[in-house]
């Protein structure tokens, strides 16, 4: 992510590192589609999948996970004063903050389904014009993130961190986006392709 003023290209490593499915049996993502689209559909997918999954023993002890990794992450950017200062520059700085708009487009529907197991609701609503869809007043609404909003660091952060504090962080990153993908490729695997066809349309 870079400022407001210029988005770059959505990163590609997500549709890297999906289990090799996806580079070899190419399954629909809409990715192409319009946010509010995915997110309808993503609402559709999770009504006709939550039952099978909830009940698969992997993927409910996986989330469980993910969600405790999640909360750890959180708790280490609140030790780290990150949360606060993400949200002020990105609400009160102008043109300040990475979270500008356009990049609710990176999301694919496997991102905003996890969400939904997790019992995130997805906003719908832009705070401002200027700023990503999933952007509230003290930080970023989605429980699963992508990949590069868990990743990226600001040039701000990096100098004010020390490396102790800078490691505990990428390395937390780092567990998290592992139990992100490892409950994606579940996802990917358990979604067929005619379900996924028609959640998208
Ligand atoms: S999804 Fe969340 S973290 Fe990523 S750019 Fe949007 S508000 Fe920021």
């Amino acid at each position: 992510m870079q400022n407001k003023a210029g988005m770059p290209p959505k990163p590609s490593i997500q549709n890297d590192l999906l289990g090799g499915k996806h580079l070899h049996d190419p399954v629909p993502s809409g990715d192409e589609l319009p946010i509010h689209v995915k997110i309808e559909s993503a609402y559709r997918l999770f009504n006709r999948i939550e039952q099978e999954l909830r009940s698969d023993k992997e993927f409910s002890r996986l989330l469980k996970d993910y969600e405790r990794s999640i909360e750890l992450s959180q708790r280490i950017m609140r030790e780290l004063k990150l949360d606060r200062d993400c949200a002020f520059c990105a609400t009160q700085v102008p043109g300040g903050g990475c979270c500008g708009r356009g990049i609710e487009d990176w999301y694919d529907i496997y991102t905003l389904l996890l969400n939904l197991f997790l019992g995130t609701a997805i906003p719908t609503k832009r705070l401002d014009p200027n700023d990503c869809l999933f952007l509230g007043p003290s930080g970023c609404k989605l429980r699963a993130r992508f990949h590069f909003c868990v990743n990226y660091l600001c040039p701000r952060i990096t100098k004010r961190l020390n490396p102790q504090e800078l490691l505990e962080l990428t390395t937390q990153s780092g567990a998290e986006l592992f139990l992100a993908w490892r409950l994606e490729s579940i996802l990917r695997i358990k979604t067929d392709t005619s379900t996924l066809k028609t959640c998208l349309e």
